[in-house]
């Protein structure tokens, strides 16, 4: 006998403790969305059947990275827990000085503060939000230089995450080295839709920054995801690990941040990572002041430990291929039945293009609003808009189109199964089928700030 490739892709686990899912009628639904003020953030969370508002911090752990917490040391100082956790991670990003903090964004407050000045500029792919908030933070500006290709919802290109490099040589000509403390990169770009960045960019960024004596850094949040991307579209690469694919991609930075999190595994924590001594003492200091001593840094042992497991666990060929490939095999269906989404889909996320799915909703009232609440409404699935209700709001109060409208479906990490996903196509083909019927909406309150959080919101017709 011979042996066979089957084509099924299967989960590659077998689940050993499951959560009941709540289904609920269209009535409650409807009902619990007026309360919500038709804002899914303020839904209570068992109001919802399948929780696709965000991939952080929402995923599965595995049975042996909850052992690794039973046997977690929670000493102040000096905890094994911290050891395992360091180890793992200068085994995979090579780094000298591993700093734990409670989340990403602890990991860049600590970065920012340290190296950021009034007058200094951040590039970037795509900031994600809190990143360019902590570059702003500092008085910096964080500027944004991805690739054209990058802002085509439907044009394919393999690494839509890509720096553009002549943008990025003429910011440094422009700045001067000297008010550019460090050049970053955002792997998977994730505020771009999760688009990959290739090696040979990543290559050609650091290059470009070494040679003008300029720190570069990864935000290494989708590593992971993005070393399965090179993997599988990047000449070269095929037969690599995907361990190894990481561990070239960090070979080319200075240090990282990440948030735990996403490629992390773990429903919480986060590190700065780099090889500069002077630097990372510096930032130890800010790290005692505002996370906590650095052989905990904000998270409990057993968080140590999780992530310490976990960041192998994403790094495993089985489940990088079952992540990226449910979410493509969702924008295939969706793509098949003409439904209007950013493609190709990237690693965390399928993002409908509710602009175009919705023509006679104007940006001003919001169609990605209208179509995640349809989700809702008629299947329990939550999205999150990613469009004019978050970004529309200017400083001084005026508002305008976001640059698109888009409704966000992001994966929770070996949460969901093929079935769930299946149940999802139907939810977006029959929403899709009812599209000329959605009404738009409009706002009653909002906060002057991140107003999509609290906002509440109103349709504009009942039908
Ligand atoms: C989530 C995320 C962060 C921030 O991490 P938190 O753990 O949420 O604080 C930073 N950058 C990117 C690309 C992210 O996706």
């Amino acid at each position: 006998m011979r042996d066979f490739q089957p084509n099924t892709i299967i989960e590659p686990f077998r689940i050993r403790s499951v959560e009941p899912l709540r289904f609920t009628t269209f009535e409650e639904r409807d009902q619990a969305l007026r309360r919500a003020g038709y804002n899914p953030f303020l839904l209570h969370a068992d109001e919802v059947l399948i929780d696709l508002l965000t991939d952080s911090g929402t995923g599965a752990m595995s049975s042996r990275q909850w052992a690794g917490m039973i046997a977690s040391d929670e000493s102040y100082a000096g905890a094994t827990s911290f050891y395992k956790f360091e180890a793992a991670v200068r085994d995979i990003t090579g780094f000298k000085h591993v700093l734990p903090t409670h989340q990403g964004r602890a990991a860049e407050h600590i970065l920012f503060t340290t190296i950021a000045r009034p007058s200094h500029v951040i590039p970037n792919n795509t900031h994600f939000d809190t990143t360019r908030a902590h570059v702003e933070h500092a008085g910096a500006e964080a500027v944004d230089l991805v690739i054209d290709a990058g802002h085509h919802p439907r044009l394919i290109h393999p690494f839509k995450g890509n720096m553009d490099l002549d943008a990025l040589a003429s910011v440094i000509r422009e700045t001067g080295p000297d008010r550019i403390p460090a050049i970053m990169l955002t792997v998977t770009n994730n505020s771009g839709g999760g688009q990959p960045v290739s090696m040979a960019n990543i290559r050609a960024v650091s290059d470009l920054a070494h040679r003008h004596g300029i720190p570069f850094f990864l935000d290494a949040c989708r590593f992971a995801e993005n070393a399965w991307f090179i993997k599988t579209r990047e000449p070269g690469y095929a037969d690599k690990a995907p361990l190894d694919i990481a561990r070239e991609m960090f070979s080319y930075a200075d240090g990282c941040t990440m948030s735990a999190k996403k490629d992390g595994m773990a429903n919480i924590g986060g590190f700065l990572a780099l090889n500069d001594d002077a630097l990372a003492a510096q930032c130890r200091g800010l790290e005692i002041l505002t996370e906590g001593f650095p052989t905990y840094g904000g998270m409990a042992g057993y968080d140590l430990e999780a992530i310490a497991q976990g960041l192998y666990e994403a790094l495993d060929p089985h489940y990088l291929h079952y992540r990226i490939r449910s979410i493509a095999y969702l924008g295939d269906k969706l793509v098949a039945a003409g439904v209007p989404i950013v493609q190709p889909t990237g690693g965390h996320a399928v993002y409908l293009d509710a602009r175009e799915m919705l023509p006679h909703i104007p940006p001003l009232q919001y169609p990605g609003w209208a179509l995640n609440n349809a989700l809702y409404l008629l299947g329990g699935v939550r999205g999150v808009e990613i469009g004019t209700v978050m970004f529309g709001l200017r400083p001084d109060g005026s508002e305008g189109p976001a640059a698109m409208d888009l409704v966000r479906l992001a994966f929770p990490r070996r949460v969901y199964t093929q079935s769930h996903v299946d149940y999802l196509v139907e939810v977006i083909l029959e929403v899709y089928a009812r599209r000329e019927r959605l009404p738009g909406y409009r706002i009653v309150w909002q906060s002057p700030t991140l107003r999509h959080f609290t906002a509440r919101l109103e349709p504009l017709s009942e039908s």
